[in-house]
């Protein structure tokens, strides 16, 4: 199954809805930039190891490529375009001046020793530095790559861009080299706190996803103590979703990791269970004590009768195969690409919402344009008006999606995806 090929689906079904230009199409069809990249780590035992990696520019029409960079066995190039094509969508989706872009390793971390990841992460970075650059391309972190690696990646690019400065003589006590090296802290965002780390970013994309509901529940006055919620996926977005949805009132019953879930008819405490994943490494080991609790695969898990279900895992988990079994009648993709588009059809033909991942899952990425706006201006914001921006993004992006849902008589998804086409094509236009 190729993933490139779900998200082409998505932007021509929008594309046709909305009745959007050929050659505009085109344009937003294709990556601008592919770059694959082969590097040499030493490994603790004192060999050397080939890695392979990849960083995909979509498009820059409204802004620098901005996008995260996955480590993971299954990455492969095509996984890497979708996911840029995506970041694409999801900045013009949510109004922020950035475009999008992707970048991969072929790896488990699991194997590696801190030093070994170390090595891979500056590395990599090196081999991408040439076409990345806190104006050109911003990364950031994705599935298993966590803000101490974005520190390496930073300070990689730091010592790159001095080497750089050296070699094309430029003084080192002038402007031009001062502000191309304080500016290098902005190449990455999703750094650690205090080391240009933006309050708020670690939640940001279960935040954002929040917001949303919250949105939601005002719109249908639902009562949060009275909903029930399911969290596949407990990484950072599906543990921080988890937490923030039970601080708000809604009944968490199911959660799950890649080793397996855990069902409590009576509700799940939020905070035990990401404790306890902490401590156990998964959890499937958290005691089960609750009322009606018992442990379920991740299949099962998604099939469960509940009011809002969260997909916070990874790609292509709700099919053709599994859709039709589905019956939550919320959906939210915390996830990039859970949904394929046959199963789209299936879910909403049972009349099944969902709140796609483009408009979903867009906090993350607009607390990372907060961060890189910090960095730059090197003035740096609390907790609470980062959460509070957040929220002047997100909620108008949610608006402007239902409005378009309305006026087209189509999917979220579908309105998301023309929600940024309307804003892509008016910049793509204005540079042709
Ligand atoms: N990896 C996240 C995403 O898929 C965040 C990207 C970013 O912050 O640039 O949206």
């Amino acid at each position: 199954m190729s993933l490139f090929k779900n998200t082409l689906a998505q932007i021509n079904n929008a594309a046709e809805t909305v009745g959007l230009d050929k050659d505009i199409l085109a344009i937003l069809e294709k990556p601008q930039r592919i770059l694959e990249v082969s590097f040499p780590v030493k490994m603790d035992d004192g060999t050397l190891q080939m890695f392979k990696g990849f960083r995909v520019q979509h498009n820059n029409a409204r802004g620098p490529h901005k996008g995260g960079i996955r480590f993971a066995p299954e990455v492969d190039m095509d996984e890497v375009m979708a996911l840029s094509t995506w970041m694409t969508f999801k900045c013009a989706c949510a109004g922020i001046p950035l475009g999008g872009g992707k970048g991969g390793v072929i790896v488990n971390t699991k194997e590696l020793s801190e030093g070994e990841l170390e090595r891979l992460s500056r590395a990599y970075f090196r081999e991408i530095a040439p076409i990345v650059g806190p104006h050109k391309d911003v990364p950031a972190p994705d599935m298993y790559t966590t803000p101490q690696i974005m520190n390496w990646m930073a300070d990689e690019y730091k010592k790159w861009t001095e080497e750089q400065l050296v070699k094309e003589g430029v003084p080192a006590d002038s402007d031009v080299c001062k502000k191309r090296v304080s500016d290098a802290l902005g190449v990455v965002t999703g750094k650690p706190l205090g080391q240009g780390g933006s309050e708020g970013r670690g939640a940001a994309t279960a935040q954002g996803g929040a917001f949303v509901i919250e949105q939601i529940a005002i719109e249908r006055t639902i009562n949060p103590a009275d909903t029930t919620v399911i969290v596949q996926g407990f990484g950072n977005a599906g543990s921080f979703a988890a937490k923030i949805l039970a601080e708000m009132g809604y009944k968490i019953i199911g959660v799950s990791d890649s080793k397996g879930g855990l069902y409590c008819s009576g509700g799940i405490n939020a905070e035990a269970a990401i404790s306890c994943k902490a401590e156990k490494g998964s959890v499937v080991e958290c005691e089960m004590t609750g009322e009606g609790c018992r442990r379920v695969t991740n299949e099962e898990l998604l099939e469960l009768e509940c009011d809002i279900l969260v997909l916070s895992a990874k790609e292509n988990q709700i099919t053709a195969e599994n859709a039709d079994r589905i019956k939550a009648p919320l959906i939210v993709e915390l996830a990039n690409g859970p949904t394929t588009p046959e199963a789209d059809k299936i879910l909403e033909g049972k009349g099944i919402e969902v709140i796609p991942d483009i408009l979903a899952n867009s906090g993350g990425v607009t607390v990372s344009y907060f961060e890189w706006v910090q960095n730059l201006a090197d003035n740096y914001w609390t907790e609470e008006e980062v959460n509070k921006k957040l929220k002047e993004i997100i909620v108008p992006a949610y608006l402007r999606d239902s409005e378009i849902k309305e006026k087209y008589s189509c999917s979220h998804r579908c309105a998301a995806f023309i929600s940024a086409i309307l804003r892509l094509e008016e910049a793509i236009r204005k540079r042709l």
